[in-house]
């Protein structure tokens, strides 16, 4: 083994000052070969991984730091990459595909296996030297090991905290698969950010927006800059759609007054069949909206 993750999420099994603790948190562990020891939000190491785009080998993510001389050569355009986002985009259109069983079938169909699991009970802070048995009153007729289940059940949210799941990993490939079977056996929303197109982890399955720097204003996050762009663009095309009409009406009118013009008529027509083709030129990204709207104004 080379490095590990580990995740945990959930509720603190006991009253703090009336506030749960809430985990949401993940760690990479490296001991041999230069140790790591990197913390993160819950998912956020994955989807910071797979939303990388070009030369990832060169990149300084955790996992490549950890996996090393593994992943020499890899790039976002890797076999491996490309074939996990579309699962991934898959599994955000159709939950389904989110079930563990079908991500097994996913795995299994690309010659991938999950990496070694292991669930370390995690001992709160003071709680170090507590013994279950203490919290059973002594009773002859019991076993060892009774006491110590009875113990267990009654002391457990005094002694043990939220507890830690841990994967052995080699390579970058272990680290994904992973990140992604802790998330969805957890219920954690894997979503694509509208605003800068990368992936992130959300408690809500309706949030539109990460939580990165906007990638069209540095001083802002997605969060707030992707509803303002929304509204604009929103506002854009409104415009744009009004200029359009303004322009056919123009155009049908001079055609109108003056019937026996055929070359006005022809002109209309052929309008209409270009602006039809300029606004899939626009929707396809291939010109700009202030491209179109000149190109509208000289017809
Ligand atoms: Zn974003």
């Amino acid at each position: 083994m080379s490095f590990t993750m580990s995740f945990r999420t959930g509720k603190d099994g006991e009253l703090v000052f009336g506030e749960r603790p809430q985990y949401r948190e993940e760690f990479l562990k490296k001991v041999y070969g230069g140790s790591l020891n990197i913390t993160a939000e819950l998912g956020e190491m994955f989807t910071d991984f797979i939303s990388i785009e070009g030369d990832i080998a060169t990149s300084n993510h955790p996992f490549i730091q950890a996996a090393g001389d593994t992943c020499e050569g890899i790039t976002s355009d890797s076999h491996f990459l490309v074939q996990l986002r579309e699962y991934i985009d898959l599994g955000i259109e159709n939950k389904n595909f989110f079930e563990e069983s079908c991500f097994m079938f996913f795995l299994e169909s690309q010659n991938l296996h999950l990496p070694a699991m292991l669930y370390t009970p995690v001992i709160k802070e003071g709680q170090e030297d507590a013994c279950v048995e203490d919290f059973v009153e002594d009773n002859k007729d019991m076993s060892p090991l009774e006491k110590m289940m009875r113990g267990y059940v009654a002391a457990k949210d005094k002694i043990y905290d939220v507890p830690l799941t841990t994967y052995e990993c080699e390579t970058v490939e272990d680290a994904c698969i992973a990140s992604l079977h802790f998330l969805i056996t957890h219920d954690c929303n894997i979503l694509k950010c509208q605003n800068c197109g990368k992936y992130f982890i959300s408690a809500r399955s309706d949030t539109k927006y990460c939580d990165r720097i906007s990638p069209f204003n540095k001083r802002t996050t997605c969060k707030k800059d992707g509803p303002q762009r929304a509204h604009k663009d929103n506002v854009k095309a409104d415009e744009l759609k009004k200029a359009v009409k303004l322009k056919k009406n123009k155009l049908y009118m001079r055609t109108f007054r003056n019937q026996d013009n055929l070359d006005l008529d022809r002109y209309y027509q052929c309008f209409l069949n270009n602006v039809k083709e300029k606004q899939n030129l626009l929707n396809s990204g291939a010109i700009t909206t202030e491209q179109f709207m000149a190109w509208l104004e000289e017809q």
